[in-house]
C-alpha cells in the first residue's frame, strides 16, 4: 500500500517573525531559508512582501531553495477594490514566488466586528483574491483565519468561506486554529466534517500554541484527514508560539501510527539534523537553547537517578523512547546527588577513561562530587570541570599554569564611570609572570588580564590564543548575605566545539576566577599541552 504524503510548511520567517523580541535580517532570513531547504520542508513562507522593506528585499532576491517551493504571504484583497486594483495583491503577484498563501477570515463574528463588512463582501473578497492568483497560475493556499472558532459559532458560514476559495481552484485550504483555544477532539470532530466537503488531499493545519497543544492538533488533523501542516522551527510564533515543526517532523517520521500510513519528504538521514537545526535558529537569535524540548534539547536524553542510569547502560529502551542519534541527539548521563557509582563509571567511559569500577579512586571520584555538590556544584551542565575533576583523582593531570595570587579592584572615576583593574600573578616552569587588565566589572578585567596577556604565558602562548567566552552565567544559590554563587562558563576555541565549567563559591569573583581557570585547563589538557615544571 503506498503511504499517502504529508506536507510540511515552514512559517518560521511569517509567523515566526510575530514572535516577541525576534527580528530577523535580510541576512538570516537567508541564512534560514538555506537551512530549511535543506533539511527539505515543502513549502517555506518567506515574508509578506509589499507591506515592509525586509521581506519586500528578501523576496526581490530570494536565494535558491531548491525544490522547497518560496510561499509569499498576503491578505485578501481591501473592500470596495477589485483584486486587480489592490496594490497588496499586485505585490505579491509580482515577486518570484511561485505560491501564494492568502489570509482572510472565515469567523462571522470577526467580519462583523474587526471588518465591518457583511458575510456575502467577505465571500466576494475570498473569491476575487483567488481568482487573481489562479489566473496568474500561482499556486494558490486559502489560510482561513479563526477556522475553528468560526465553525464552532457558525458552522454554515465557515464552510462557505474555505468551499468559496476551493471552488475556485485553491490547492490548499488551511484550517487555522488562530487563538489557539481548540482542543485536539474538537480538531478531529471538525477537520472530519470539513473533509466531507474539501479533501483532505487539499487541506492543512495551522495551530498555535496557547494550550500547549499545537503539536497534538496538527496530529489529530492529520489523523482526520489533512494533508499539510503549518508550524515553524522550536515552536517560534506570537503568544505561545506556533505548532513545533522539530517536534512534529520527528514524530511524523518515527513514530508507528504515523510513518506506517504517511509519508513525508525529509528523509531519515536529515532527520538526524533536526537537533543541529533547532540550534542554529537559536544561535541566529542569539537565543539560548531549551535544555528541556522534545527530541531536541540537552535534557531530552539525561538520565539522573542511579537506578535509571544503571537500567540505561544494560538497554538504553528502558528509559528512552526513541535513539537520540535519531534526531541529532546524544544521551548525557548526569551526576547528581542521587548517584550512584553506575553513573561515575558511564560518565568514566563517556570520556574514555578505563577504570575498574572497585577502584577506591571511584569511589573517592563519588564522595568528591557529593562533596561538592553538597556545597552548591552542579556538573549536570559542566562537562570539562567535571572531566577535570575525574581525571586530576586518577591522576591523568598534570599541572598547568598556577595562579598563585590575584588583586581585582572596582573604581567610581568621578565622571561616574564604574572601572576594574585585576592584577595575577602567574607561575609557569617556576617563573613569577605578572598580568594585567581591566575591564567593565571584575570578572571581565580578571578575564582580560590573562587573555589579553596570553602571549606573556610561555610555553602556553600557542594553547590558549584562540580561547573564547561566549557564554557566562551566574546564579545565586541562597537568599541573604551568605548567598552561594555559582558561575558557569562556556568556552570555545577556533576548532569550534565549546566546554563547559563551573565555579562555586560564597564571592562572586572567586567562583568566577574558578570556573575561568577550569577553562583554561581543560583547554591545555584537551590540546596535550606540556606539564609545569
Ligand atoms: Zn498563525
Amino acid at each position: 500500500m503506498s503511504k499517502e504524503k504529508i506536507y510540511i510548511f515552514d512559517t518560521t520567517l511569517r509567523d515566526g517573525a510575530q514572535t516577541e523580541g525576534v527580528n530577523f535580517s535580510v541576512d538570516d532570513k537567508n541564512k534560514i531559508s538555506k537551512a530549511l531547504s535543506k533539511l527539505g520542508v515543502d513549502y517555506l513562507e518567506g515574508g509578506w512582501p509589499g507591506t515592509n522593506t525586509l521581506d519586500t528585499t528578501f523576496f526581490n532576491n530570494s536565494p535558491d531553495l531548491g525544490d522547497t517551493i518560496l510561499t509569499a504571504f498576503g491578505m485578501t484583497k481591501k473592500t470596495g477594490r477589485s483584486a486587480e486594483n489592490d496594490p497588496g495583491l499586485s505585490a505579491l503577484l509580482n515577486t518570484q514566488a511561485p505560491a501564494i498563501c492568502l489570509v482572510g477570515k472565515s469567523w462571522d463574528f470577526h467580519v462583523d466586528v474587526a471588518l465591518g463588512i457583511t458575510n456575502k463582501e467577505n465571500l466576494e473578497k475570498i473569491r476575487d483574491s483567488a481568482k487573481l492568483f489562479i489566473k496568474n497560475k500561482k499556486e494558490f493556499m486559502f489560510d482561513a483565519e479563526h477556522f475553528f472558532d468560526g465553525y464552532k459559532q457558525n458552522p454554515e458560514y465557515a464552510l462557505n468561506c474555505i468551499k468559496t476559495a476551493f471552488d475556485e481552484g485553491a490547492r490548499w485550504i488551511v484550517l487555522c486554529d488562530t487563538n489557539g483555544g481548540t482542543l485536539p477532539n474538537e480538531v478531529g470532530e471538525i477537520v472530519s466534517k470539513v473533509s466531507k466537503f474539501i479533501p483532505g488531499k487539499n487541506l492543512g493545519i495551522h495551530a498555535h500554541n496557547d494550550t500547549e497543544n499545537a503539536v497534538a492538533n496538527s496530529l489529530t488533523a492529520v489523523l482526520a484527514g489533512v494533508r499539510q501542516i503549518q508550524g515553524t522551527i522550536n515552536g517560534l510564533g506570537e503568544r505561545c508560539g506556533n505548532a513545533n515543526l522539530i517536534s512534529l517532523i520527528p514524530l511524523l517520521s518515527l513514530k508507528k501510527t504515523f510513518s506506517d500510513n504517511f509519508e513525508i519528504k525529509i528523509k531519515k538521514e536529515k532527520i538526524k539534523t533536526l537537533t543541529e537545526c533547532s540550534r542554529f535558529l537559536d544561535e541566529v537569535l542569539n537565543r539560548t537553547s531549551d535544555r528541556r524540548a522534545a527530541f531536541v534539547g540537552a535534557s531530552a536524553f539525561a538520565h539522573k537517578g542511579g537506578l535509571h542510569v544503571s537500567a540505561v547502560s544494560k538497554n538504553p529502551k528502558t528509559y528512552e523512547h526513541i535513539e537520540p542519534s535519531l534526531v541529532g541527539n546524544v544521551r548525557n548521563i548526569i551526576i547528581s546527588d542521587q548517584a550512584g557509582k553506575s553513573n561515575i563509571m558511564s560518565r568514566l567511559n563517556k570520556y574514555g577513561i578505563k577504570i575498574d569500577k572497585n577502584d577506591p579512586k571511584v569511589q573517592k571520584l563519588l564522595n568528591e562530587v557529593k562533596d561538592r555538590e553538597f556545597v552548591g556544584y552542579s556538573y549536570d551542565g559542566a562537562d570539562a570541570s567535571f572531566e577535570l575533576l575525574a581525571r586530576r583523582l586518577i591522576g591523568e593531570i598534570p599541572k598547568y599554569l598556577i595562579i598563585s595570587k590575584y588583586d581585582v579592584s572596582v573604581k567610581k572615576e568621578t565622571n561616574n564611570e564604574i572601572n576594574s583593574f585585576a592584577k595575577v600573578h602567574i607561575i609557569v616552569d617556576g617563573q613569577e609572570i605578572i598580568c594585567e587588565g581591566s575591564g567593565n566589572g571584575p570578572v571581565n578585567a580578571l578575564d582580560n588580564a590573562i587573555r589579553s596577556n596570553v602571549e606573556k604565558v610561555g610555553k602556553y602562548s600557542k594553547y590558549l590564543k584562540d580561547l573564547k567566552l561566549v557564554d557566562y552565567k551566574v546564579r545565586i544559590l541562597n537568599t541573604g548575605t551568605n548567598a552561594t554563587t555559582r558561575v558557569s562558563i562556556e568556552s570555545t576555541d577556533s576548532k569550534g566545539k565549546s566546554w563547559f565549567t563551573i565555579g562555586v563559591s560564597p564571592n562572586i569573583i572567586d567562583a568566577s576566577f574558578k570556573a575561568l581557570i577550569d577553562s583554561l585547563h581543560y583547554k591545555l589538557y584537551k590540546d596535550k599541552a606540556p606539564a609545569n615544571n
